[in-house]
C-alpha cells in the first residue's frame, strides 16, 4: 500500500514553544483523523491567513504513533525523524505556480491548495520538489522513504533486519543528525524487540508493569552509548530490554560487562546474567522456538 505524503500546518512564527511541539508532537482536531496515518511522510507548512508571502514550508518527518484524547475530539501524532529545513521554502515554485499544484489531480479537484486545511494530502511530485527546494539530499530522502516503509511492516524480525541494514550503512554524523530523535524516543528498534521478546527484562526477567493506556512498560539500554557515535550503535544487537531497576543500576551502580561474541556477561552488584545479543539471527530463532512452544 502506498500512501501519499501530507502537509501539516504548524505555526512557528507566533508561538514560544517552537522547540517542544514542532518536530515532536502534532495536535489536530478529529475532522482530520483520516488525513493523518502512522507511517505517512509529511512536510510542515506555516500558514498565514492574510499574507501569502508569509506562507512557507519549514521541515519534514514521518508520523509515528497516533493517540486520541479521551473524549475523541483531539488527536496527537508522534513525530519521527523530524528535520528542520536549513532554509524556508516559499509556497511558489521559482518557475511560477504553487509547489502544491504539481499533480494536484492525485489529491483534489482544483489546482489551488486548500491552504486553510491543517492536514492535506499532496502528490509525490509536489513533496519531492519542496524537499529539493529545501536542499534535502536524495540520500536523506531514500532513508525517509525506507523508514516509513519499514515501520509499516508487520513482521518485527523484518523491521529489525531492515533497520539494522539502514543503521549500519550510516556514518556516525548522519546517524546523529537524522536518527537520534528516533532512537531516543525508543520507537522502532525497541518496539520490534518488545514484540519479539516480550516486555521482559533481559537481566533479571522482571516483566514490565501494565501501562494505563495499554501495553507494558519496559526500557531499552544501548550497550554502546549512542553519544559515543560509534558505528552500529543503533542496531538491535546493541540494545537490550531492561526493567527500570536494572536500568538505573546499569547507569549508577557497580557494573561489570564482558563481551562474549554472541552474548554479554553482565554483573550488576550481586546479580549476574548472560544476555544474548539481540542479533536478527538470535531473535529469529527465539521467535521460532516460542511459536512451537505455543501453537
Ligand atoms: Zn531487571
Ligand atoms: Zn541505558
Amino acid at each position: 500500500m502506498s500512501t501519499l505524503p501530507i502537509i501539516l500546518s504548524q505555526r512557528i512564527d507566533s508561538t514560544s514553544n517552537y522547540k517542544d511541539v514542532p518536530f515532536s508532537l502534532y495536535h489536530y482536531p478529529k475532522r482530520y483523523r483520516n488525513q493523518v496515518n502512522t507511517g505517512d511522510t509529511f512536510i510542515y507548512y506555516q500558514g498565514d491567513r492574510f499574507k501569502r508571502e508569509n506562507r512557507y514550508y519549514f521541515g519534514f518527518g514521518v508520523i509515528g504513533k497516533i493517540e486520541a484524547s479521551k473524549d475523541g475530539e483531539d488527536y496527537y501524532a508522534e513525530i519521527l525523524e523530524g528535520t528542520q529545513f536549513s532554509n524556508k521554502v516559499p509556497i511558489y515554485k521559482p518557475s511560477g505556480g504553487f509547489f502544491e499544484s504539481e499533480d494536484y489531480q492525485e489529491v483534489r479537484e482544483k489546482p489551488t491548495p486548500a491552504w486553510q486545511s491543517s492536514a492535506r494530502k499532496i502528490s509525490n511530485k509536489a513533496f519531492n520538489e519542496i524537499l529539493k527546494a529545501a536542499n534535502i539530499e536524495n540520500e536523506t530522502l531514500s532513508l525517509y522513504g525506507a523508514i516509513s516503509n519499514i515501520e509499516s511492516q508487520a513482521d518485527p524480525i523484518l523491521v529489525l533486519k531492515l533497520l539494522n541494514e539502514k543503521y549500519r550503512s550510516f556514518s556516525p554524523e548522519k546517524k546523529d543528525r537524522l536518527i537520534s530523535t528516533h532512537v531516543d524516543r525508543g520507537t522502532s528498534v525497541t518496539n520490534a524487540l518488545k514484540e519479539v521478546l516480550g516486555p521482559q527484562c533481559q537481566i533479571c526477567g522482571h516483566i514490565g508493569f501494565n501501562k494505563k493506556n495499554g501495553g507494558r512498560y519496559i526500557e531499552a539500554h544501548h550497550l554502546v552509548q549512542i553519544a559515543l557515535k560509534k558505528e552500529d550503535s543503533l542496531c538491535s544487537d546493541n540494545v537490550i530490554l531492561v526493567c527500570p531497576n536494572c536500568h538505573r543500576e546499569i547507569h549508577h551502580g557497580e557494573i561489570d560487562v564482558e563481551d562474549r561474541v554472541n552474548q554479554i556477561f553482565i554483573r550488576l552488584g550481586t546479580k549476574e546474567a548472560i544476555v544474548n545479543k539481540n542479533t536478527v539471527e538470535y531473535l529469529d530463532k527465539y521467535l521460532k522456538t516460542h511459536q512451537t512452544n505455543h501453537p
